[in-house]
């Protein structure tokens, strides 16, 4: 006989422990678009401690839509292993240019990221980054989207991690935190975020995975937020390069933690 308070309290029950466990990761990746999908699954299938916090109800980002809402999605020869490590069909074109159904390629990296472990937490926000100690991002405070969407005036939380991974996409909005509080003292020309080019799909593409890198200590930059961070050209609607550099950093920030 099925008790509806039975069924609230399983709920309450397994995502309060799943919260408390993340409390304190190795990683944080705030935005579960195709770069931080892309990096918590390689360092999940490390053995890594992964959360993802992503503000929207789904995850995937600007993924679903393709270009201009046609939902196919064009990716490279650099990067085909990882879409053959994510199990996803694609079609070639010749000439080293290849695309993939956009659904299918959200969800099936969607389920290969939860099961290599990691954990998505859906409709929570990223409001500020945790400093202890002051020189280095220690971790993330976070509130509910709604709380956001609402404008309520309530108090966030915070969690723990060795590395955060700044995966929002365009607006970079972890590194705008840092910047926010600590005016020239990111690991860029200028010190702060220089904005992003004009589309340029072989420049930005190229720029982009030699700008995946650590932007202050403890934060990393992937996918158009390192775009948007360094100062890139967009790249418009091809999506290797996402994928190459969640990859990238992912294997920058492993080799971190095991040194
Ligand atoms: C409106 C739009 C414009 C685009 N313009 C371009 C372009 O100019 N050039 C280009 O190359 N591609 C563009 N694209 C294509 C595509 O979005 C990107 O190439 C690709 O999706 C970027 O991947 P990403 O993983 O870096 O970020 P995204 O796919 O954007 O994913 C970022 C994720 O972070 C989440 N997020 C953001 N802030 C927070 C927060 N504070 N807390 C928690 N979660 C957060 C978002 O909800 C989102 O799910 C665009 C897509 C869209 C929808």
């Amino acid at each position: 006989m099925l008790k509806d308070v039975r069924i609230t309290k399983i709920i309450l029950n397994r995502y309060m422990e799943e919260l408390e466990y993340y409390l304190q990761s190795d990683i944080a990746v705030v935005g579960a678009g195709p770069a931080g999908l892309t990096a918590a699954y390689y360092l999940a299938k490390s053995g890594r401690k992964v959360a993802i916090f992503e503000k929207r109800l789904s995850i995937g980002g600007g993924m679903w839509g393709g270009g201009i809402m046609f939902n196919t999605i064009v990716f490279q020869e650099e990067a085909r292993e990882i879409f053959e490590e994510f199990e996803i069909e694609y079609k070639s074109h010749g000439d080293g240019y290849y695309s993939a159904d956009a659904v299918l390629a959200v969800t099936a990296m969607g389920a290969k990221v939860i099961r290599a472990g990691a954990k998505i937490f859906n409709l929570l926000a990223a409001e500020d980054v945790l400093s202890e100690g002051g020189s280095r991002v220690t971790g993330l405070v976070l509130n509910w989207t709604s709380v956001q969407i609402a404008g309520l005036h309530i108090d966030p939380v915070a969690i723990e991690a060795s590395f955060v991974v700044d995966a929002t996409g365009h607006d970079c909005q972890v590194v705008g935190f840092v910047q926010n509080k600590l005016k020239g003292k990111l690991f860029t020309e200028t010190g702060n975020i220089m904005g992003e080019r004009s589309m340029w799909a072989e420049s930005g593409e190229k720029f982009l995975l030699e700008h995946t890198r650590e932007v202050y200590p403890g934060l990393y930059v992937v996918g158009m937020s390192a775009s948007a961070v360094y100062s890139g050209h967009r790249m418009g609607p091809i999506f290797g390069g996402m994928l190459l550099s969640g990859r990238k950093a992912a294997r920058e920030i492993n080799s971190s933690l095991s040194s």
